[in-house]
């Protein structure tokens, strides 16, 4: 139940003060009452009975309800003051609203008070209600600027009717200005963007006013006292429900250090694949002699015992010069112009296979082509050569020798924006809990044959340079299937 209303009535007259509570109990109104005649009571109640509405008379012996209403509104100025009196007259009436008395009722038409009450309590409830909410939505954007200075992320608006723009203080910041210093507008904000990116900016920006499509761009803005930073922008259309943009909202983002990190890393890259290169290649010359030396040792020496040691160190420094091939081979083709040749893969197929005749396992498995490309599709052998290389070399690796004639199917067929290449073997497979990681460099999902666990990650590499795709189905016992995708972009 709702809490009882407080009423002061201000009212000499006994009858009228009764007909008052009649008409009040009749609406089964939740009231308290107190009343008053003279001042000093009223000042009393104001303050010791806090009232919720004062009824009050018009005229008193003693004091009037001008009086009245000027005590109240210093001692509680939100409560509503009604005045209920015999004939208060329309001019006096009109002069009482303006004065801020809420309301007037005529002493015969008391069948209305309860509505009056009713309906000033409301206002006022309301009334609060809504300085509750200026002060929550003063508070959401005191943090929405916290935010905003901490993210470095800004926001801004234009009105599409009007052209009024409005940039949050974090804008102002990001571009060098003070909350306010410049006039919000895309014009003013072009002057900003660092000359050698204006022209571009300005053509986004353009475009997507032509064209109500979101947009985003990175771009320098040049501060005043010659600071550069980097930014970030995103904007969009606001649409209402008749499909009319009627405002293009958007934000900027001070991504300076960001940009710096990116910049060192890729510094640190850079330096680190010049080591890696140069230390592999460096690595190779030493070891081709160690390879070399073996090779010889093993002819003249006729201890059996020695000869196993020698076949071992071969077989090490073999291994190890796989690595540094690998390693060398994923390094230049991250950084490689991809040169386009019209590719052969029947020939592609013949050239793998000679390479890998005398690899272990090769003899003892057959290997198949389909090949059905009916359109010429160029891309870049070298590449091709590592993928198709590694791949074949995995599936000889990697076949079953318990489960009957190992095979290797390669298909190549032609599709409407591309070739797809598959691979299908019924060798060992792998487990459904490394799948994931087989791509990954050093991966290896078995130490019992030997690898360099790079073969994956130089193909994956290999693929993304040529802008097609990679994906594999591997059962357990069963074989594994890769099967690529190479689109016919730059043909
Ligand atoms: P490596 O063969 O040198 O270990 P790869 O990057 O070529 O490295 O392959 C990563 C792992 O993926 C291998 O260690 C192996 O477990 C698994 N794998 C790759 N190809 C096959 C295949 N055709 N059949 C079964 N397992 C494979």
């Amino acid at each position: 139940m709702n809490p009882r209303i407080k009423i002061l009535i201000l009212e000499h007259d006994v009858d009228d003060i009764g007909l008052m509570l009649h008409e009040l109990k009749k609406k089964e109104l939740h009231f308290v009452h107190s009343t008053t005649a003279s001042k000093a009571d009223f000042e009393k109640a104001l303050k010791e009975f806090a009232p919720d509405i004062v009824l009050s008379d018009f005229s008193f012996p003693t004091f009037n309800a001008m009086d009245a209403f000027e005590l109240k509104k210093n001692i509680c100025p939100e409560v509503p003051f009604i005045i209920v009196s015999g004939a208060v007259g329309e001019e006096n009436a009109v002069e009482l609203i303006k004065q801020g008395v809420t309301d007037y009722v005529l002493k015969d038409k008391l069948f209305t008070l309860p509505g009056k009450i009713s309906r000033a309590l409301k206002e006022v409830s309301s009334g609060r209600e809504k300085k509750i909410t200026e002060k929550e939505l003063r508070e959401i954007e005191k943090r929405l600027a916290e935010a905003q200075s901490i993210a470095h992320i800004g926001n801004w608006e234009v009105e599409l009717d009007s052209g009024n723009e409005y940039w949050s203080d974090e804008i102002y910041s990001i571009l060098g200005l003070k909350p306010g210093e410049m006039e919000p507008s895309q014009q003013n904000f072009l002057f900003l963007v660092h000359p050698e990116q204006r022209s571009d900016v300005k053509a986004i920006l353009d475009e997507a006013d032509r064209e109500q499509k979101p947009f985003s761009y990175s771009t320098r803005v040049l501060h005043r006292n010659g600071t550069v930073r980097y930014v970030y922008s995103h904007g969009k259309h606001v649409f209402n429900s008749e499909g009319k943009a009627v405002r293009q909202i958007g934000i900027l983002q001070d991504v300076t250090e960001t940009k710096r990190m990116e910049e060192e890393l890729k510094i640190l890259n850079k330096e680190l694949e010049t080591f890696i290169y140069r230390a592999s290649h460096d690595l190779r010359g030493p070891l081709s002699s160690i390879i070399g030396l073996t090779n010889v040792s093993k002819a003249e020496i006729k201890d059996e015992a020695s000869k196993k040691y020698f076949q071992m160190v071969e077989a090490s420094a073999q291994k190890l010069d796989a690595t540094l091939i690998s390693l060398v081979q994923s390094m230049t083709m991250r950084d490689m112009i991809v040169n386009l040749e019209e590719i052969d893969f029947d020939e592609l197929v013949k050239e793998t296979l000679a390479q890998l005749k005398y690899h272990e396992g090769f003899s003892k498995i057959e290997i198949s082509v389909k090949n059905t490309p009916d359109k010429v599709f160029k891309s870049n052998k070298l590449i091709l050569t590592s993928v198709f290389q590694n791949l074949v070399q995995n599936a000889i690796k990697y076949q079953n020798y318990h489960a009957g004639q190992a095979y290797l199917k390669i298909s190549v067929s032609r599709k409407n924006d591309g070739v797809e290449i598959v691979f299908d073997d019924n060798g060992i497979g792998i487990d459904d809990h490394l799948q994931e990681k087989i791509f990954d460099m050093y991966f290896r999902g078995t130490s019992s044959i030997s690898g360099t666990g790079l073969g994956l990650y130089i193909v994956k590499i290999g693929i993304e340079k040529l802008k097609g795709n990679i994906h594999f189905k591997s059962f357990k016992g069963i074989g594994t299937r890769f099967t690529i995708f190479l689109p016919d972009t730059g043909n």
